[in-house]
């Protein structure tokens, strides 16, 4: 079986979005096993799109598409649609009524201009979209099928997932399936990680693969089977064996985040914690309270961008602000002024370069106190980059979540 998909819309081609939505339905087409040839872009031109699509059609046997299927004269997915497959494009009364249904339900009158939104080519199967105002529609040609969809990623991904992937499945019999899960890891760098899983990367079904980002690794594990239930078993008993050779390194799998998983260990504990971080901007405390859990876990924290006031107000005595004692006193302090469960300081080099004729400069320092007494440790990381402050915010987070 094999399909393509073609994404309309003149800002994919001047890059001023990145095409999401063919990178996601390219990933539900592999679950079932059906093979991506051609993935196309096409600008808002009538026969442009109309000529991608011919081709597309016949050369493929399932074409989706998404986008350009608005109100306004600069949509031409309908006209292109109609002109690929020889139709018409006529008004459809049952989109008409979804429509104006949709519009009745927002409490908002219906311009004329949605009145396109119901034209659609003769002899279609239409799409109602619940979730937005543009419907789409599926067309047949030569025993090939196109499928159109808006372009609106929230719209694309809830047809996808609740009309499109069932009609595929049934239609074609479909039943293979491509799985994959996600471990994530934090903690151990990608080349140590790759050592001690060497010889599973070596596997190939299920594969494990690695993605290294700023301060912390993904592990993939995909796995191809007859069914998905056959593909998460597999995964799951590969999962095991990449759990015995990294174990607490694993923080979490697919959505969870550090911050996710940090606040909800502060939570399942019952604790609170206090922050005091310097050059990161605040971007621990931002990260943890837009986390579920975070606002009630964090209890306060301070950004200090004045190494001279923090020196002062926090009692640091003299010793550099990047200091073992420095972050020691600073968690301290946190912990004793705020009630907080556990007070972290975060003490780096106050305004360094990242790197200096190559060499790292900067160096930052994280304290944790409370319940339990934990040596400060010092990471070399400097500077005010967006970088830097991943990698700071990453370590942090990463102590928290380990020891709370
Ligand atoms: P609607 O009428 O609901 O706006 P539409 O089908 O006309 O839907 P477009 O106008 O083409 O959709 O796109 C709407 C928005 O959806 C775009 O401005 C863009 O933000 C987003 N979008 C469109 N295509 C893609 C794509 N391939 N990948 C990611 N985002 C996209």
């Amino acid at each position: 079986m094999q399909a393509e998909i073609v994404t309309i819309g003149t800002e994919l081609l001047l890059g001023q979005i990145i095409d999401t939505n063919a990178a996601y339905i390219s990933q539900q087409l592999a679950a079932v096993g059906v093979n991506v040839f051609y993935r196309t872009n096409v600008g808002d031109n009538v026969e442009r799109a109309a000529q991608v699509l011919r081709e597309a059609l016949d050369r493929s046997e399932i074409v989706i598409t998404t986008g350009g299927l608005g109100p306004t004269a600069d949509d031409v997915t309908r006209e292109a649609v109609a002109r690929a497959s020889d139709r018409e494009l006529i008004l459809h009364e049952v989109l008409l009524k979804q429509i104006e249904a949709m519009f009745t339900r927002w409490g908002r009158p219906m311009s004329s201009s949605n009145r396109v939104q119901a034209m659609a080519p003769a002899g279609c199967i239409p799409i109602e979209n619940p979730v937005g105002t543009a419907p789409g529609f599926i067309v047949e040609k030569n025993y090939h099928i196109m499928l159109s969809l808006p372009g609106v990623p929230r719209e694309m991904t809830y047809l996808m997932d609740k009309t499109v992937m069932p009609y595929l499945r049934q239609r074609f019999g479909l039943r293979g399936a491509i799985k994959s899960k996600m471990l994530r890891v934090s903690g151990m760098g990608e080349s140590v990680l790759g050592e001690r899983i060497d010889d599973l990367m070596r596997e190939s079904n299920p594969s494990v693969g690695t993605m290294a980002h700023t301060g912390q690794v993904d592990v993939r594990i995909a796995a191809k089977a007859e069914s998905e239930d056959e593909a998460d078993a597999m995964i799951a008993a590969m999962e095991v064996r990449v759990r015995e050779r990294l174990g607490e390194f694993i923080f979490g799998t697919d959505k969870d985040t550090l911050e996710g998983v940090t606040a909800w260990k502060l939570k399942q504990s019952g604790a609170t914690l206090a922050l005091v971080e310097t050059n990161t901007g605040g971007v621990i405390a931002q990260r943890l309270t837009g986390a579920p859990h975070g606002i009630g876990t964090l209890k306060s924290a301070w950004i200090i961008t004045d190494p001279q006031w923090a020196a002062k107000s926090l009692g640091l005595d003299g010793h550099a602000l990047a200091s073992a004692e420095a972050a020691q006193a600073t968690a301290e302090w946190a912990h004793r002024t705020s009630g907080a469960t556990w007070g972290m300081g975060v003490m780096g080099t106050f305004g360094a370069d990242e790197h200096l004729y190559g060499q790292r400069t900067g160096e930052v320092w994280i304290a944790l106190t409370g319940p339990r007494a934990l040596k400060p440790e010092r990471f070399p990381y400097g500077g005010v980059s967006e970088q830097s402050r991943t990698w700071i915010a990453n370590r942090a987070l990463d102590l928290l979540r380990r020891n709370v």
